[in-house]
């Protein structure tokens, strides 16, 4: 056995679970590490406090002496836990999160020093971030880009620093992170939700956008992890036979939870906790070593931040538990990938979910206001919304015969589907007073207040309704949930904005009550949206034929998909809602074109690499071994031997084949890349990666794991996938 390969192994035989302390409850230690509203009560001053909440609530910007209260106390704070750094914390536009740690500490006259955090510095900053990635925006307008404090998302300590939200965005506005345009997306669906639901209710004065994120991940030795180049540098593995036993018998889903995931598990938790992270459920998943974990969700800024937090501590504890997370969609080949479905609802401030049905026929007709404009944005949307989830990595799972597929459809159940049905065949034009009232009484007023039926949910659809929320299952493990959460609330938001123009335009001009006016939309939207609902097998064949007669894009790769982002629609979209302009829509692609072709590179890089320098001389070895043993019985059994060697002959050619294929596609591979590389246009290049460069990944894993299956298992320098899945 190779010796990285037999020391990864050794390892872990000596592995125990990391004994962690746990005598302290969980309610107890809940946002300890969080400058949360009770911290900040407690130590700011009212008129400081009474800032801070007047800027998370109503937006009001906070003036500089105020800044500097605060900034005070939060220092005061976090010395008083033993933080010696803050930094501007900050979600760059590929990575997760970026930080650049600064030192209170500050001399002062007389050689001494003290311990300083001004407003400005809490405010505004300027990291030096002229590597993060920014698509040209800073080139075309500014050298430099700052960071700003979001107050809606609270300061925390992690790892002895104080991290403070903020946003990143470049001299001259130009949104250059995630946050920022979530920040505007939200607003705009508050602003648009708020004005709808005004017509059910008056003393609605604002609507929160709430994700509840669920996060798959797989949990793997580090040390066997180490042992794979593959793994190392792209976070999943391009060769490797499938195990024997795979996920065919079940057994791990919902199964126990082995002692050391456990153990890592809870020390997880623990730290969730102190962060303000309200995680909630843990479980394993469907493959073997791949595992769940889900919080109670939360306004969608602070559960955006969250979720990437979180990724980041989950890649730390892991360490300490000698652990390596791979958060990427498709670690391995044959087992299932790992996504993050991103659960969404619109709750008020009175209370109500509007994505809930009640008990009331008034209420249903609210919920039925938001359930079918959120189906008519989803379907008016679609390539949209594919192009949100689309990354290199995501499209091992979107469209590769897993789920869910590429096509995005809604699945609503069977109730509300009766619903939808009927409501739709209502007379053409004005609602007639029977309609009307059989309306109300028969449909409106008998949708059950609770749909959460498990039998009822179709877990091959990417976007579907369950019960009091939508679910938008087909994002990505790795992805930073705002940009989906922003494409989400803002075609939500723009529905909404027209949703209120046509009614108060049927009330005003064609004299109709609210409600009917309101029904009269509704009828509409659901025959318009018709061709976007889906019930039945979102993996079957049949789906994608059915798909493509009914004009839903269906785009497997991310380059094609990736186009939406910058289709006119899209950008008048944003521009309609103030969410981003052009540039910065077309600055956003570039960046992800890019970085599409950057990871395809690299993994060709590595596979050609692990193909030539690891699989073919190992097999060499190998087939020297049979030739010699051949050789061997032909001395002794003279003619005969032929009769005793056909066996190892076999394998001999076999061998040589393999190897001859792997050369082959290795050569052609890099001959690809070398025609790719000198493409200027950055979309051009990316499809050169996609249809050409990639298309050699499969062959030649095909061969290398043809000979994992015939080379002797001493030999072989990979840890194996039963090792890497099945080694507790
Ligand atoms: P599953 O989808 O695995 O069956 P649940 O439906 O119980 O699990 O919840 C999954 C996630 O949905 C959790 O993160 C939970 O907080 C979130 N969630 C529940 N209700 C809502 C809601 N109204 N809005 C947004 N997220 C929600
Ligand atoms: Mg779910």
């Amino acid at each position: 056995m190779s010796t990285l390969r037999f020391y990864a192994i050794k390892e872990t035989f000596n592995r125990k679970p990391i004994a962690i302390e746990e005598n302290v409850r969980r309610s107890e230690l809940f946002g300890k590490n969080v400058f949360n509203k009770n911290t900040m009560r407690q130590y700011l001053t009212k008129d400081a406090y009474k800032g801070v909440m007047d800027a998370i609530e109503n937006g009001v910007k906070i003036d500089r002496n105020i800044a500097s209260q605060i900034s005070a106390s939060m220092k005061d704070w976090a010395l008083s836990k033993g933080v010696t750094h803050y930094t501007h914390w900050f979600q760059p536009l590929t990575g997760i999160t970026a930080e650049k740690h600064d030192a209170f500490f500050e001399t002062i006259e007389g050689g001494n020093a003290i311990e300083k955090f001004g407003g400005g510095e809490l405010v505004q900053q300027e990291p030096d971030a002229s590597s993060f990635p920014h698509g040209g925006i800073r080139n075309t307008f500014e050298a430099r880009g700052y960071t700003a404090w979001d107050p809606t998302s609270p300061a925390f300590i992690w790892e002895t620093t104080l991290c403070i939200p903020t946003i990143f965005v470049s001299y001259t506005g130009e949104a250059l992170d995630n946050k920022t345009p979530l920040l505007k997306a939200l607003q705009e669906v508050d602003k648009a939700a708020t004005a709808v639901a005004k017509y059910f209710d008056k003393a609605v004065t604002k609507v929160n956008a709430s994700l509840g994120w669920e996060q798959e991940y797989f949990l793997i030795d580090k040390a066997l992890a180490k042992s794979r180049p593959d793994i190392t540098l792209t976070g999943r593995t391009l060769l490797g036979h499938s195990s024997a036993k795979g996920q065919q018998l079940d057994d791990h889903y919902f199964g126990s939870i082995p002692a050391r995931a456990l153990n890592y598990m809870r020390d997880l938790e623990t730290q969730c906790m102190l962060l303000g992270i309200p995680v909630k459920t843990r479980h394993n998943e469907v493959a073997p070593n791949q595992f769940e974990l889900a919080p109670i969700y939360e306004e969608t800024n602070l559960a955006v931040d969250h979720n990437s937090l979180l990724m980041d501590v989950m890649e730390k504890i892991a360490d300490r538990h000698n652990f390596k997370v791979l958060l990427h969609e498709k670690p391995f080949a044959g087992v299932n990938g790992s996504g993050k479905h991103n659960n969404w609802s619109l709750c008020t401030n009175t209370g109500v979910n509007l994505l809930s049905p009640g008990k009331t026929p008034m209420h249903n007709l609210e919920f039925l206001t938001f359930f079918i404009s959120t189906i008519k944005a989803v379907n008016d949307n679609e390539e949209l919304l594919r192009a949100t989830i689309a990354s290199a990595s995501n499209d091992h799972r979107l469209g590769a015969n897993e789920a869910p597929p590429a096509i995005i459809s809604v699945f609503i159940g069977s109730q509300l589907t009766e619903v939808l049905d009927t409501l739709e065949k209502v007379t053409k034009g004005k609602i007639s007073p029977q309609e009307m009232t059989d309306l109300k009484l028969n449909v409106v007023g008998k949708i059950p207040e609770i749909l959460l039926d498990n039998t009822d949910r179709n877990r091959t659809s990417p976007f579907a309704f369950t019960g009091n929320k939508f679910e938008f299952r087909a994002v990505g493990s790795t992805a930073n949930c705002a940009n989906p959460m922003t494409v989400l609330n803002a075609i939500v938001a723009k529905q909404l904005q027209d949703f209120k123009i046509e009614v108060d335009s049927l009330i005003k001009g064609k004299k109709m009550k609210k409600d009917d006016a309101i029904f009269n939309v509704l009828r509409e939207y659901i025959k318009a949206s018709k061709r976007i609902r889906f019930e039945g097998n979102g993996y079957s064949a049949e789906w994608e034929k059915e798909a493509q007669k009914r004009g839903l894009s269906n785009y497997k790769t991310t380059p094609i998909a990736l186009q939406a982002k910058i289709s006119d629609k899209t950008i008048k979209l944003y521009e309609d809602l103030g969410i981003m302009n052009r540039v910065e829509v077309i600055a956003r692609h570039e960046i992800e074109i890019e970085e599409y072709t950057l990871r395809i590179q690299i993994e060709a890089r590595v596979l050609g690499d692990i193909a030539r320098n690891h699989v073919v001389p190992t097999a060499i070895k190998y087939q020297n071994i049979l030739i010699e043993n051949v050789c061997g019985l032909k001395e002794i059994y003279g003619a005969d031997f032929r009769k005793l060697a056909k066996e190892q002959m076999n394998i001999i050619e076999g061998i040589s084949k393999h190897i001859e294929k792997i050369n082959e596609g290795v050569s052609e591979m890099i001959e690809a890349r070398k025609k790719a590389n000198i493409i200027e246009d950055s979309e051009e290049k990316a499809f050169a990666y996609c249809d050409k460069v990639k298309l050699f990944f499969d062959e030649i894993r095909y061969h290398c794991d043809k000979l994992e299956l015939l080379v002797d298992d001493e030999f072989w320098p990979l840890t194996k996938y039963r090792e890497l899945l099945f080694t507790k």
